[in-house]
């Protein structure tokens, strides 16, 4: 397994592709032209198995349709956002409008299996209802979108989340064991940093929210 981030210094989420027997790209960014650029020397589009959506943001799905022969997975609570082409008013605040289709939805504790790297699946609902995690125990990855930043900061709630569940998720990632993070906009952290990262921002939410 081979993960290659594309971290994205403007509004596009980031971009992980992760290369296995199947080949999965985790998010897209805001669009597929800014994305066809970034990909240009990790994996040709049509090569992709999985487009995996952390939640339904336009700035994390917008490259989506890049993939002509991957099949969209998002878990189900998100789907009706993808579909709908509003992405909880992301849509607006990004002026980038459109349905996007979706080929499975994802559920608590399923497992997308790439070959060597097995997604599995953490419901993270708080910063959009469908938000989730992929977690890859044999390497202790974590994939968090919007829900945990590095250094401890987490996504907004106000399109279309709740601070309530988001604590709730926060608290649930203080307790993984993460050698690895892997966010959705931001840098990627390592070790300690990427453990306290989770601790940090469950703290955070906690006392000020
Ligand atoms: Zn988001």
């Amino acid at each position: 397994m081979e993960i290659v981030p594309i971290i994205s210094k403007g509004y596009d989420s980031n971009v992980y592709v992760i290369k296995d027997e199947k080949v999965a790209v985790i998010d897209t960014g805001l669009s597929e032209s800014w994305l066809e650029r970034k990909l240009s020397e990790v994996v040709a589009p049509e090569r992709v198995d999985y487009v995996i959506n952390t939640h339904a943001h336009v700035d994390h799905c917008g490259g989506n349709a890049l993939f002509k022969n991957a099949k969209t997975l998002i878990h189900e609570l998100d789907a009706q956002a993808l579909s709908d082409g509003r992405f909880y008013g992301t849509a607006s605040l990004f002026a980038q409008g459109k349905s996007l289709r979706y080929d499975r939805v994802l559920r608590e504790g399923d497992v997308i299996d790439l070959g060597e790297a097995k997604l599995e699946v953490l419901h993270t609902p708080g910063h959009t209802p469908g938000s989730a995690c992929f977690y890859i125990s044999s390497i202790k990855a974590l994939f968090s979108g919007d829900t945990l930043f590095a250094g401890g900061s987490f996504g907004r709630v106000d399109l279309g989340g709740n601070m309530e569940q988001l604590k709730a998720s926060l608290r649930r990632l203080a307790k993984l064991d993460i050698d690895v993070l892997y966010p959705g906009h931001m840098e990627v952290v390592e070790g300690e940093e990427a453990r306290e990262s989770a601790r940090l921002a469950w703290e955070i939410a906690e006392e000020y929210y």
